[in-house]
């Protein structure tokens, strides 16, 4: 397939959606699969509800997910005037009228419609008036066909048929002049050259009202693929009640970006029994053919397992990357003196295994990236006792003398202090553990040494012993 081109085209009028971020996920791995374009649009016509917070969620949460474009960010307030030259044009052509009812009078003769069983649709009413340039405040409708079918043969769902006898005569342009989501989605489509339209299948019953409109201006119509709608547990429509739905808040719990796309793109679509993908395996494999029709489950404990998969399968540089941010908030200098040795990088593989989120793995690695520890004073009081301080003391005059916290050169010092003061491993190494890093869970003992380095190793049990003797 050459040229191909595909569109994310957000209604910013609230945070960026998980829902949308698989819509987005699917184009944009469908145009990097293809060498084709992905293109961003802000479809920001309806001015009551679109908000430039809004904007900016959704570019933060396209640049956090890593999906970037290669076209835009385009926002159809910018392109009104083409939107509205375009619908002079349907004007003149005879496919688009002006129409003068009134919202209250269009409103009365629905319910009477209703009352009576008849379609609800607009009636036409202006349809034939031929109202050149009209007095009062007045929408333009498109004419939609009356008759015959329209038929779209939809990449995922197949072939549809609508009947065109339901089709409404769409405002193309409101009364404000601003125009509606079906007219601009149809303009900017054929004009952004877009080859396929890969949305929501909330947007299925649109189609055939964006197809005559392609076809009445002269554009070739795109490929459609709606894509499968995603439930929760109860097999409700997704919603807050099924847990976070922004992007960005999955961000703030502590996923990775590549964890959450790899979520996604199981929404949906399938590459024989395989759950783990990196994002070059999801760009060489995806495909529309295995997008399923059948609606997705969203499954929170999944998401979270994968992101502990990808969580010790990542690059301990780029873990370190993520977590920065997370432990500047909690006191860490990036750039100051308090390092682990080997730096951040080097506690990585000692916790990763631990940790679902980057939030748990925060935590672990806080006691080697600040001074001074922060004590569990309850783990303080049970282990750091009077009566294992000389102990700790003279593990630690032991420790100074050595040149290096090897294993080999610190168990033999270990091994020592617990011979001579009668003690097994267990009840030495959890208090000196509680001493080093302030709480009863880190690595292992050496590499809690080793991270640490000597000086902050004994400054440590120092710390310790001044409290117990003060
Ligand atoms: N702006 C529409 C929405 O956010 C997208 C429409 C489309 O993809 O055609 O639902």
């Amino acid at each position: 397939m050459t040229d191909v081109r595909v569109r994310f085209a957000p209604s910013p009028t609230g945070y960026l959606h998980i829902g949308g971020v698989r819509t987005a996920l699917f184009n944009w791995l469908f145009a990097r699969h293809h060498g084709g374009t992905f293109v961003l649009r802000i479809e920001d016509t309806d001015r009551d509800r679109s908000t430039d917070e809004a904007i900016d969620a959704i570019l933060q949460g396209m640049r956090w997910t890593g999906l970037d474009w290669d076209e835009g960010p385009f926002r159809q307030t910018d392109r009104l005037d083409l939107y509205r030259g375009k619908a002079q044009e349907l004007l003149q052509q005879g496919k688009a009228y002006w129409c003068v009812c009134t919202p209250e009078d269009l409103e009365a003769r629905r319910k009477e419609a209703q009352a009576k069983g008849e379609s609800i649709k607009y009636d036409g009413r202006c349809r034939e008036k031929g109202i050149a340039s009209p007095k009062e405040p007045a929408a333009m409708r498109f004419k939609s066909p009356q008759e015959g079918q329209t038929i779209v043969d939809d990449l995922i769902k197949g072939k549809i048929v609508f009947d065109n006898a339901v089709l409404d005569d769409l405002i193309i342009l409101r009364s404000n002049n601003y125009p509606t989501y079906n007219f601009s989605v149809v303009i900017d489509d054929a004009l952004m050259g877009i080859t396929h339209v890969i949305r929501g299948d909330d947007h299925v019953n649109n189609t055939p009202r964006q197809v005559p409109m392609f076809e009445a201006l002269g554009y070739q119509v795109p490929q459609f693929a709606h894509l499968p709608m995603i439930l929760g547990s109860d097999k409700a429509r997704l919603s807050k009640r099924h847990g976070a739905t922004s992007v960005l808040a999955y961000r703030d719990m502590g996923y990775l970006p590549e964890a959450l796309v790899n979520y996604l793109v199981r929404l949906g679509w399938s590459h024989g029994d395989q759950e783990i993908f990196t994002i070059q395996e999801m760009i060489e494999k995806f495909s529309l053919k295995h997008v399923q029709a059948s609606a997705a489950v969203f499954n929170p404990e999944k998401l979270l397992w994968l992101n502990a998969e990808h969580i010790k399968q990542a690059d301990p540089r780029h873990l370190a990357e993520l977590l920065v941010p997370l432990l500047t908030q909690h006191g860490y200098d990036p750039n100051g003196p308090v390092q682990p040795q080997g730096g951040l990088v080097a506690v990585i593989p000692h916790v990763r295994e631990r940790a679902k989120t980057l939030i748990e793995m925060a935590d672990w690695v806080m006691p080697f990236v600040t001074e001074p520890v922060t004590m569990d004073e309850e783990a303080a009081t049970k282990f750091l006792t009077p009566a294992i301080t000389p102990s700790l003391k003279k593990f630690a005059e032991r420790l100074s003398g050595l040149s290096s916290l090897s294993k080999e050169d610190v168990d033999p010092v270990i091994q020592s202090v617990l011979e001579e003061d009668g003690l097994k491993m267990g009840k030495f190494a959890q208090p000196l553990r509680v001493a080093l890093t302030g709480r009863t869970f880190s690595p292992g003992i050496h590499e809690v040494m080793q991270l640490l380095g000597k000086d902050r190793t004994l400054a440590r049990i120092e710390q310790v012993l001044q409290r117990k003797t003060s």
